[in-house]
């Protein structure tokens, strides 16, 4: 079905990025896969070619488009699987931190840097022991004359080894009550005395992509490097966390595509009992469910999309979207995988990471519970 959310220039900017992934994105995955890192060399001509942070504002770097340039790169990067360079993460989930609450002098010295790849983000806010309880992070920063002193350890962290600027969320009052008024961002570089980055996790899934510990130990940050107010954090987090949500659903719907296209060229070639797989009646039933159900979630992605951009609250239409959609792609990957055979257990089949992959999807940037408890609180049930 025709998308109607594109306008010419974003349909040639889908061109340009693809031809654009096709030399110089597809050819590494592989070897982000193996290495379970992605490289800055790549990040570097993804922000020379304008492909980072497309939204921000032209004084910043920027190319000052809306949000939708973002999500086709999201799109293809998603369908090619180039889950290693986690884009997303840093150009619609940590950079709109430093655009929209960083002083002046805060997005004078970050954000051109960050549209140009040679500053990669990440937001530090799981800790080992606090993750859908965000008010209850254990992390301290404490005024010291003109520094905060941060102490605490996190876990799970996007780009923890690869980034350059990391926001942590911090309690600068940890006797505050209740305690998410006590909440506050601070942007965190690496190389700081103090920041030790910890280890590489071994993942399940995305296996491209470095997610790891980070632990601050008497690490002293300039209070310059607060952003927005003390005490706002956890403000500026709900605040931004629709467009995170959004980005997951994207996501998932250009992969859940992917799945079903391979799979279904796959049950046309493989043969059984003197026919096709995909003449049988559960192949064709099986495929034609999971068919209408990518068009349902396009649908709703794009109709999220476009209200995104014309700014209206749509939190909890964007819950609603990551918990089904993510639900979908769990359940599409497992369905695509049992068409495979024994070869989509064979991880020279790409359908046997999209299954892996999948699983995170429903867990971070909000469980899909914590989506359902969002959900219902908007219904007005508490
Ligand atoms: C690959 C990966 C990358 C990540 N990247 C980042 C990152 O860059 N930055 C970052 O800060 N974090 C990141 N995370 C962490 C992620 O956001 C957390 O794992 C997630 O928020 C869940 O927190 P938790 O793991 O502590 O689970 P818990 O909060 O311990 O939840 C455990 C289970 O209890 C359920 N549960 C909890 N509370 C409720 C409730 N009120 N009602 C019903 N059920 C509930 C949850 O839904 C879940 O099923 C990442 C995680 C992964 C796996």
């Amino acid at each position: 079905m025709n998308r109607d959310i594109f306008s010419a220039d974003h349909e040639l900017f889908r061109e340009q990025f693809r031809r654009f992934a096709a030399k110089e994105i597809e050819p590494k995955i592989e070897e982000w896969n193996e290495r379970g890192m992605s490289d800055r060399a790549t990040w570097r001509r993804m922000g020379e070619e304008g492909f980072l942070g497309a939204n921000v504002p032209v004084e910043y770097g920027g190319s000052g488009g809306d949000f939708l340039y973002d999500a086709i790169v999201m799109e293809e990067l998603s369908y090619l699987r180039a889950h290693g360079l986690m884009m997303s993460l840093h150009s619609d989930i940590c950079l709109p931190y430093i655009t929209a609450y960083g002083s002046e002098e805060q997005k004078r010295k970050y954000v051109p840097g960050a549209v140009s790849g040679e500053i990669l983000l990440g937001i530090a806010m799981t800790e080992p022991g606090t993750g859908s309880d965000l008010a209850n992070v254990q992390t301290k920063a404490i005024k010291h004359g003109d520094s905060y002193i941060l102490n605490g350890a996190k876990t799970f962290i996007s780009n923890g080894q690869i980034g350059d600027l990391f926001i942590v969320v911090a309690k600068t009052d940890p006797s505050a009550n209740p305690p998410h008024k006590g909440v506050s961002l601070l942007l965190v570089e690496a190389g700081t005395p103090g920041f030790v980055k910890g280890r590489k996790l071994d993942k399940l899934g995305l296996r491209g992509q470095d997610t790891s510990e980070l632990a601050f130990e008497d690490c002293r940050v300039p209070a310059g490097n607060l952003l927005g107010g003390e005490g706002q954090g956890f403000r500026m987090l709900m605040e931004k966390l629709q467009q995170e949500r959004l980005c997951i659903a994207v996501a998932s719907t250009a992969s859940c595509r992917r799945a079903l296209d391979d799979t279904i060229a796959y049950v046309k070639e493989r043969r059984a009992f003197g026919k096709r797989i995909a003449g049988f009646q559960n192949t064709q039933f099986k495929l034609a469910e999971l068919a209408t159900e990518v068009e349902i979630s396009q649908a709703f992605t794009d109709k999220l999309l476009a209200a995104h951009v014309r700014g209206e609250d749509i939190v909890k239409e964007v819950s609603m979207a990551k918990w089904w959609m993510t639900d979908l792609q769990k359940r599409l990957t497992g369905e695509c995988l049992q068409l495979h055979g024994g070869y989509g257990f064979m991880r020279e089949y790409p359908i046997s990471s999209d299954y892996a992959d999948a699983a995170v999807q429903s867990i971070y940037a909000g469980t899909n519970e914590i989506m359902k408890v969002i959900i219902a609180r908007r219904l007005g049930l508490e």
